[in-house]
């Protein structure tokens, strides 16, 4: 799988190529000449069916799965917005708009099928990807972020 991988303040760390079968104790990550090695922690990381299960980074075990926007599909919806401005300014009869806004339609679906799944931790937004991932996984949430969020503060009169 790829690892985009990200510090604990979330600030990027660097890509990696990660074996989910070897799950490496440490990765070496950032600019060549200033490379740094991170430990990996795979305790109870992967499933029994060889999913990721949570971040490996951190440690954080909820993760949520999403698809990146391609830049396509910003092109596409800037070419459909074009042609709605077109078809307002009285240019162009509306069949031939109605068509092309289908086509540009029919573009970004195929797109968005295309594009694959990746898994970001709550905690660190370390991303995974080009690996199966596990139907338990859910969407963003914004409880659970909060929960996340909540539990990374220091408890009262700690500090
Ligand atoms: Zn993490």
């Amino acid at each position: 799988m790829q690892v985009t991988a990200r510090a604990a303040d979330r600030s990027r760390l660097g890509d990696a190529e990660v074996s989910l079968d070897e799950r490496p104790a440490r990765l070496r990550l950032g600019e060549p000449g200033r490379e740094r090695e991170h430990f990996l922690d795979w305790e109870q990381a992967v499933d029994d069916g060889g999913h990721l299960r949570k971040c490996v980074l951190c440690g954080c075990d909820t993760l949520y799965r999403s698809r990146s926007t391609p830049r396509l599909t910003v092109i596409v919806a800037v070419l459909a917005l074009s042609v709605v401005a077109v078809g307002l300014a009285g240019y162009g009869t509306p069949s031939i708009l109605v068509a092309a806004l289908l086509i540009f339609a029919a573009i970004d679906v195929v797109l968005w099928m295309r594009l694959e799944w990746r898994l970001t931790c709550y905690r660190c937004r370390s991303t995974f990807r080009g690996m199966p991932i596990a139907r338990y996984h859910l969407g963003w949430d914004a409880r659970t972020q909060r929960r996340i969020d909540g539990a990374n503060q220091p408890s009262p009169g700690s500090s």
